[in-house]
C-alpha cells in the first residue's frame, strides 16, 4: 500500500512538472497563426469598423481552426508582406497574393485557393478604350504588386506611379493625377462601385492564381495548410465564403 502511494505520488509529480513545463516552456505565440495582409483590398481583406474582414480573413481563420491554432491578423503595406513571412514576423502572407516566379525565390506558396484577373480602371469619360491606348499614359498601381510589374514591363517605368494601396491609386485616378489604374478585378469592382464616374475596361490584362505565402523552411506548416485547404475546398467552406463576398 505504502509502495502504491509512493508510485502515485511520483506519477503525479511527473505529470504536474510536465504540465508546468508545457505551459511555461514554449512561447505563448506558438499556438497562434499570424497572417500578414494589406487590409485595403476588398473583398479579400478590408476594414469593417476596426475589424479586418474579407475572403482571406475568413479562410485564414478556418485554416487556423483546422490546425487547432488561435488566429491573428497583422495589417501592413503589401510591399512588406513577403519579408515579414521570411523573417517570421508573421506565419503566413495572405493578401490576394499572386503566385509569381520571383516571389517563389523568397517564399513558398500553398495550393491556389482563388483566381484573380488584372484589369484596368479608367474614368468613364476617358479616351482609353483598349490596352494599346495605355501607351504614353500615366498608370497608377499598388507598389510591388503584379499590376506594378506588368505596367512597368509593358509601358515603361516612366509610365508608372506607385501607391501603397489600391484606394490611394484610385483616389489619384479620381483627381486626374493618373490616367488609369491596373489592379485585380474584384477590388476593381469594389472601388468602381464605391466611386462615381469610374469604369473597368473590358479587355482583361492577365489571369493569376492566389495562394498563401509561407517561409521556405516552414515546410511542415505549408503541408498542414495545403491539407486544410483541400478539406475546406472539398466540404464547400471556401466556396461559401467566396459566394458571401462575391455574389454571383
Ligand atoms: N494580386 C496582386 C499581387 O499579388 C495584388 C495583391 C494585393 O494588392 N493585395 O501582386
Amino acid at each position: 500500500m505504502k509502495k502504491l502511494v509512493k508510485i502515485l505520488a511520483i506519477v503525479m509529480v511527473v505529470a504536474l512538472s510536465a504540465t508546468l513545463l508545457y505551459a511555461c516552456g514554449g512561447k505563448e505565440d506558438d499556438n497562434v497563426l499570424v497572417m500578414g495582409t494589406n487590409a485595403a483590398f476588398p473583398p479579400y481583406e478590408y476594414y469593417e469598423g476596426d475589424k479586418i474582414v474579407g475572403i482571406d480573413a475568413e479562410v485564414g481563420a478556418l485554416i487556423a481552426e483546422k490546425l487547432g491554432m488561435e488566429f491573428e491578423i497583422q495589417d501592413m503595406d503589401f510591399n512588406g508582406i513577403i519579408s515579414a513571412v521570411q523573417n517570421g514576423v508573421v506565419d503566413i502572407g495572405m493578401a490576394g497574393m499572386t503566385v509569381r516566379e520571383d516571389r517563389l525565390e523568397h517564399v513558398n506558396f500553398s495550393t491556389t485557393y482563388a483566381k484573380g484577373v488584372q484589369v484596368v480602371i479608367v474614368k468613364e469619360s476617358s479616351e482609353i478604350a483598349t490596352l494599346d491606348d495605355l501607351a504614353g499614359k500615366l498608370i497608377g498601381v499598388q507598389e510591388a504588386t503584379t499590376g506594378d510589374a506588368y505596367a512597368s514591363e509593358d509601358y515603361g517605368e516612366e509610365s508608372v506611379k506607385r501607391y501603397t494601396n489600391g484606394a490611394a491609386a484610385v483616389q489619384a485616378l479620381q483627381s486626374g493625377i493618373v490616367d488609369a489604374v491596373i489592379i485585380d478585378n474584384e477590388p476593381a469592382k469594389a472601388f468602381v462601385a464605391a466611386n462615381e464616374g469610374l469604369t473597368i475596361l473590358e479587355t482583361a490584362y492577365a489571369d493569376e492564381d492566389y495562394a498563401i505565402a509561407v517561409a521556405k523552411e516552414n515546410t511542415e506548416l505549408l503541408e498542414k495548410i495545403n491539407q486544410a485547404l483541400a478539406e475546406l475546398t472539398a466540404d464547400g467552406s471556401i466556396d461559401a465564403i467566396v459566394n458571401k463576398y462575391i455574389p454571383a
